[in-house]
């Protein structure tokens, strides 16, 4: 994929980048390896400092940067700044909270292990590389980078290449901060050229959040050089609705949770199960629901979400949806690609799925819902379970012995009950099975990079 600002309200080319020469790339690695031995040695509280000044300066420029990720990936205006400013508030956790989550643990008595004192001691690792999507230019990459330098690690961002100045302007901002110029930098590569970049011994781990097929790809290289990865990939979401719920506010979180970020978010929820008690009034609302929204000029107000970031993304979810079509699904609403310029892509609801089709296992990233009626939570919960995915769900009851079934029984890294699934910086976020491994936020996010060390005194 060219590396390219291609504005998808309208497909213009605005900006196109050459990919870094080999050069270029041995000094930008270089210099993050250079860079770790002084990053290491600073306090948390120069990292914190330099962490709230690189935050004022992203708040400062909220508006400026939300226009280019709009521009960028098509997502409205208004979620773009609400992403903007959700990442200045990721960096000011961890630069508040992560002296504390890294601080020494004594979780034995010494003397039961022989020793006169002991502790576990969270250390850095050295450079990590960041491969990071386009759905979320900024936020997906804050919460690898703001722990990740916090811990005292350097970091090389390796963004996708449809947000090449997304992907500059954050390759620049710790180093605006105060952080040494090493310590957070882009490099402008296509995805084909990043596995090779873990043969490098000074690069020591790898995080990935995109398709499975590309974290598969740099898993193995990962492997092959036994370095630590973390992998965030896509999911399946359900949406599971009960007969106690309120159904009219779970379809209006039902029809928010599909069409959020114009369909491209791992945690959408795709599939829903309804028990058969509510499917009706479920279904009425929530199709009425999904009719009611615009896609749109993510600039204009009004539009309730924007194009489809790349031109090969609305051909994939269209795939899925024609597919299921010519298998026997019904589309309630939406399922056709509108006339005129851009990707844009109504909000689609689809009944009569079955496993014969597509998109009843793979991951649909566009505003497309596939309803189904479910008899019981037994049911919810193993239909839940029948796919390789397992990023998070979101469940809508006011039965506590139910809500206890879905909380235990999901094969997924999160439940929310009676609510979306969103990403904290307090919690942690990652998933099972095809949805990847190891987990971002909160204290267990920026342990994954760092080398935990058992420290034992005789
Ligand atoms: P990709 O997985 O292709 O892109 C994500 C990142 O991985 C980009 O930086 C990309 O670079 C890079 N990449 C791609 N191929 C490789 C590779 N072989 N080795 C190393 N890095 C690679 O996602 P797409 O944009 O193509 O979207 C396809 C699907 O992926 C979506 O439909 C969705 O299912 C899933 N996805 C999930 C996301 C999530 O939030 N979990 C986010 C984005 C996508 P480049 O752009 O240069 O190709």
């Amino acid at each position: 994929m060219a590396i390219a600002t291609v504005n998808p309200a309208t497909g213009e080319t605005l900006k196109t980048f050459q990919p870094h020469t080999a050069d270029e790339v041995e000094s930008i690695v270089a210099a993050a390896h250079a860079t770790y031995a002084e990053l290491a040695a600073t306090t948390f509280a120069e990292r914190a400092a330099w962490m709230r000044a690189a935050a004022d300066l992203l708040d400062a420029e909220l508006d400026e940067v939300a226009s280019l990720v709009s521009t960028e990936m098509g997502k409205t205006i208004g979620t773009a700044r609400y992403e903007v400013a959700k990442s200045a508030r990721g960096m000011r956790w961890y630069a508040d909270h992560a002296e504390q989550y890294l601080a020494d643990e004594h979780p034995v008595e010494p003397g039961d292990v022989g020793a006169s004192t002991v502790s576990v001691r969270y250390q850095p690792i050295g450079t990590v590389l960041a491969v990071m999507p386009w759905n979320y230019p900024f936020w997906q990459v804050i919460r690898f980078a703001a722990p990740a330098l916090m811990a005292g690690n350097t970091g090389i961002l390796k963004h996708a290449s449809s947000v090449p100045q997304s992907a500059l302007y954050l390759g620049s901002l710790f180093a605006r901060g105060g952080f040494p110029a090493g310590a957070f930098q882009t490099l402008l590569l296509e995805g084909g050229a990043v596995a090779p970049l873990l043969d490098d011994p000074r690069i020591r781990a790898v995080t990935l959040t995109g398709s499975v097929g590309a974290g598969s790809s740099v898993a193995e290289a990962a492997g092959r050089n036994i370095k630590k990865s973390v992998l965030e990939l896509g999911g399946t979401d359900v949406f599971v609705v009960m007969p106690s719920a309120d159904v009219a506010a779970a379809a209006a979180a039902g029809v928010n949770a599909r069409v959020q970020n114009s369909g491209q978010s791992c945690i959408a929820a795709k599939r829903y199960y309804v028990h058969e008690d509510v499917y009706g009034a479920f279904e009425e609302a929530f199709v009425a629901g999904m009719a009611a929204q615009k896609a749109g000029d993510p600039f204009d107000e009004s539009s309730s979400f924007g194009p489809l970031a790349t031109e090969q993304g609305r051909r994939d979810a269209h795939a899925l949806v024609e597919d299921a079509l010519a298998k026997g699904a019904t589309a309630l609403v939406g399922g056709e690609i509108p006339d005129g310029p851009g990707w844009f892509y109504p909000a689609t609801v689809l009944t009569g799925v079955t496993p014969e089709m597509r998109i009843y296992r793979e991951e649909c990233f566009g505003p497309v819902a596939c309803l189904y009626p479910v008899a019981s939570a037994e049911e919810a919960v193993e239909r839940s379970n029948d796919s390789d995915f397992g990023l998070s769900s979101s469940v809508w009851t006011t039965d506590d012995s139910e809500a206890e079934l879905f909380q235990n029984g999901i094969d997924a890294g999160g439940v929310f009950v009676n609510g979306l699934t969103a990403s904290f910086p307090q919690l942690p976020f990652g998933g099972v099975k095809d949805s990847g491994y190891g987990r971002e936020l909160s204290a267990l996010g920026i342990r994954e990079f760092t080398n935990i060390k058992t420290v034992w005194r005789a």
